[in-house]
């Protein structure tokens, strides 16, 4: 059960970058999460309106978006989503050859947040690049941007 310990991470930094951009209030986070993450996402929303009180961050709706899992083909180098449920039994539609390796599928990418500050709305881009071994990284660069352009 690590939704907490992801949770906890998530708002640390959603907390930050409202900091950095002096949001008095977080509306949503947005989360990308690889099909092959064993999050339960009922629990992140729970987690987070529990870990969030009395933050700028309380109240704010997490929306999640789950992402295929890629593999690559080690014969030809192709790669290409597959279902999740095929992932055994799958063979490279460019040379039909069996040998893959996962690429990607186990991410936690926290896409962007969205804050109030006073009267303005404001969209944080946070993508993160993940690697195999850990469930989060922290963002490595952001950019702000306003909704109305
Ligand atoms: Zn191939």
């Amino acid at each position: 059960m690590h939704e907490l310990a992801v949770t906890r991470d998530i708002l640390n930094i959603a907390l930050k970058h409202a900091a950095l951009s002096e949001a008095q209030k977080i509306i949503t986070i947005s989360l990308r999460i690889g099909e092959l993450h064993d999050i339960i996402e009922e629990w992140i929303q729970r987690y987070f309106d529990y870990t969030s009180r009395n933050t700028v961050a309380e109240g704010a709706k997490i929306k999640i978006t789950r992402l295929p899992v890629v593999v690559k083909c080690e014969d030809c180098h192709a790669s290409y989503p597959i279902n999740i449920r095929e992932i055994e039994s799958s063979v490279c539609p460019n040379c039909g050859k069996d040998r893959t390796h996962i690429i990607s599928g186990r991410e936690l990418i926290i896409e962007e947040a969205e804050f109030g500050t006073g009267e303005d709305l404001k969209i944080m881009i946070l993508s993160v690049p993940e690697g195999d071994d850990k469930i989060l990284k922290y963002p490595l660069m952001f950019t702000v941007s306003d909704l109305d352009h």
